[in-house]
């Protein structure tokens, strides 16, 4: 039924089924919070790759041509 819940290190892929770790996304061979980084990672590229896609509008020639 309900598969008991683990939390796999996206560093190093260490896997734990202590309830705190998967709470909080910590992972005890790397001593970090690391789906906490990982997460933040994920966001800071989405955010560089909204910006980039902004620039490409930005050159467009849009609709002020006239
Ligand atoms: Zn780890």
């Amino acid at each position: 039924m309900s598969s008991r819940p683990s939390f796999t290190c996206p560093e190093c892929s260490h896997t734990s089924h202590h309830p705190a770790d998967v709470e909080h996304g910590y992972c005890g061979r790397c001593r970090r919070y690391t789906r906490a980084e990982a997460a933040a990672a994920r966001a800071l590229a989405g955010l560089q790759a909204a910006r980039k896609h902004a620039d490409t509008f930005k050159e467009w020639p849009g609709e002020t041509g006239r």
